[in-house]
């Protein structure tokens, strides 16, 4: 027998009484392929529930707990709309539980500052407990078998909150414990995605975005035939479709690709969601919850070259640029090693990475850890920072075989600055920085000269 299917729903595709009826249309048309439905939080809600702890620590917790209260509403007003009247209770005895513990917590927050990071993991997984609790019922009330797993009891983690590490082999086995007998009963397992637990219990989430992340995971561990990530756009477009709103749509991406993609700033999949798909070499589909019908775009080992080698730009914004400039005494070598240990001293990750005789640039998207990185810089050499720049990325397998390319894309945009140059190793990227200012025009330009030509 195949593996199950993992389909992972975003937040805009649980934002309203409608989405969630069409996430139910979706898994009822789709039950033959053993559905797991991993699930987001409501649309908004995490922004929600992120800003209400900054302001419970800012000393307003009752402020920042009313705050939650319509956000509590939208659940319950897709409760009244979809559950019959006898499984209603449960529900709303759920959500006004939550809304006393959120308050609690938040409280806490407010009088014990240190205790931060792990209440903030708290809070916010409420986000997608309530929503996978919600599809479970849901999908009850449709007459389908769903079933609510606590995602904390599957995807174990580091301790480190707000952006903690899966442990593959202890989610593979969890996982397999919760879910594997839901399956072989015929049942559909429910989970809220993002949100993990430590070993000694505390909850813990996997980063903004991150539910794509957990679908993978659970995907992996599952031995899953198909991933399959629910969205608000018909698949991995040719650019942004918030820059370029006539992007096409790409029918098929390598694993590589889609990395790069992701990594650089396509927002539709979280850059590590290929990981582990890659390793078991499970296909990787993104679609669009609003046209369940179309293809979108599948993700695999292989694609096929475009025409003209590039199949997508991606870019990220929020780039500062680090340069150091080698004091006289440190042969190249020293001198590079000890550049990177800054940054690994740090916990700093560096996107894109230029040297010369005597200097090295790199970039950095979070500029959080400067302070504590200048100073050890410092003792390397002269340091310059430049803030406000963003990284452009051109994708396509084949890239590093077509040499025009580079120059088609550097003529496009000739007039502008254009800070550091790098060809990936994978050779399926051409990635470089320019003024904040001018991104969206470049990626504007970039597409009219690959896409629209
Ligand atoms: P979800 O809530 O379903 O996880 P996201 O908002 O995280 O959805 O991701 C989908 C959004 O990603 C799209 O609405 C689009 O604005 C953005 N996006 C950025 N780059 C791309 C791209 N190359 N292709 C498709 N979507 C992209
Ligand atoms: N709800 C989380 C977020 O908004 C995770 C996700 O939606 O992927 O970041
Ligand atoms: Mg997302």
């Amino acid at each position: 027998m195949t593996g199950p299917t993992v389909m992972k729903f975003g937040g805009t595709s649980v934002e309203d009484a409608a989405a969630f009826e069409r996430v139910a249309a979706i898994v009822a048309a789709r039950m033959e392929m053993r559905p797991v439905v991993v699930v987001s939080a409501m649309a908004r809600f995490t922004d929600a529930l992120v800003a209400a702890v900054r302001q419970a620590a800012a000393g307003e917790p009752a402020e920042a707990a009313a705050s939650l209260d319509e956000h509590l509403h939208r659940h319950a007003a897709v409760v009244r709309a979809l559950i019959p009247a006898a499984a209603r209770q449960e529900l709303v005895d759920e959500l006004e539980a939550a809304r006393h513990t959120l308050a609690d917590l938040l409280r806490i927050i407010a009088a014990h500052p240190g205790t931060r990071p792990p209440l903030h993991d708290e809070v916010v997984s409420f986000g997608e407990r309530l929503s996978s609790l919600l599809v479970a019922a849901v999908l009850r009330a449709r007459g389908l078998p769903g079933r609510w797993v606590d995602a904390r009891r599957c995807v174990r983690t580091t301790a480190a909150h707000t952006r903690a590490e899966p442990l593959m082999d202890a989610t593979r086995a969890a996982t397999r414990a919760e879910a594997g007998p839901l399956l072989g009963a015929g049942e559909i397992p429910v989970l809220g995605g993002f949100i993990g637990a430590a070993e000694n219990g505390a909850t813990t989430t996997l980063g903004r975005g991150g539910s794509d992340y957990s679908a993978a995971l659970v995907g992996a561990a599952l031995d899953a035939g198909e991933i399959q990530i629910w969205t608000d756009v018909t698949g991995f477009l040719t650019a942004d479709p918030r820059v370029v709103p006539h992007a096409l749509q790409i029918p098929r991406l390598s694993y590589a690709e889609a990395a790069e993609l992701a990594f650089f700033g396509a927002k539709v999949l979280h850059p590590r969601t290929i990981q582990p798909a890659v390793a078991q070499h499970i296909p990787v589909r993104v679609c669009n919850s609003r046209d369940p019908g179309a293809e979108g775009t599948w993700i695999e080992d292989q694609s096929e070259p475009s025409p003209r080698a590039v199949k997508a730009i991606a870019h990220k914004t929020g780039t500062t640029l680090v340069q150091v400039t080698a004091a006289r005494m440190l042969g190249a070598y020293g001198f590079l090693r000890a550049f990177f240990e800054v940054f690994e001293r740090h916990r700093a990750s560096v996107d894109v990475v230029a040297t010369s005789e005597v200097s090295i640039s790199a970039s950095l998207d979070d500029p959080a850890a400067l302070p504590a990185l200048i100073p050890d810089l410092e003792r390397l050499g002269t340091v310059g920072v430049e803030e406000g720049n963003a990284i452009v990325c051109v994708v396509g397998e084949g890239l590093g075989a077509s040499p025009g390319v580079a120059g088609e894309v550097f003529g496009a945009i000739r007039d502008v600055n254009v800070r550091m140059i790098s060809q990936g190793a994978s050779r399926i990227n051409l990635t470089f920085v320019v003024g904040q200012d001018r991104v969206r025009e470049v990626v504007r330009r970039l597409h009219a000269t690959f896409f629209e030509e």
